[in-house]
């Protein structure tokens, strides 16, 4: 057993995400582990712009409000222990609702395969797709 170092919290780059992000690594995995954990914290109206993961990625929603949306499909609005689900190659997008701070878990899987990239990153999620109307997870 072993207690890991703490990471420090390092700001989301601006080149994939709108607005303020900031995330703690709290576990990536080295081979044959692929396992990547992070807690995300998003600033009202901050977003990840679209993108989509190649072995696919569970969100688990810790505080906030919380606005998911895939390719195709209508926003949800999720809640604190709220888990979402998206499944390799489906080019969504995740962020906090206009009026409160979000923080998620964020768990996925490298590839094993530096060729193959674990998140391919695509548009910025405009303000008119963001302000959509959206439904509630449940
Ligand atoms: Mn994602």
């Amino acid at each position: 057993m072993e207690v890991l170092d703490r990471r420090p919290s390092a700001k989301a780059p601006a080149e994939w995400f709108t607005g303020d992000v900031w995330w703690d690594v709290y576990y990536a995995g080295e081979e044959p582990s692929r396992a990547r954990l992070n807690l995300v914290r998003f600033a009202p109206c901050a977003r990840t712009d679209w993108h989509s993961h190649a072995l696919g990625q569970t969100l688990h929603i810790v505080s906030g409000v919380a606005l998911v949306q895939a390719r195709g499909g209508g926003i949800i609005e999720a809640r604190p222990g709220d888990t979402i689900y998206t499944p390799p190659g489906e080019e969504h997008w995740h962020g906090a609702a206009p009026d409160a701070f979000m923080e998620h878990l964020a768990l996925w899987e490298g590839t094993g395969d530096p060729d193959v990239p674990e998140t391919v990153w695509g548009d910025k999620v405009t303000d008119e797709e963001y302000n959509a109307p959206r439904t509630p997870a449940r």
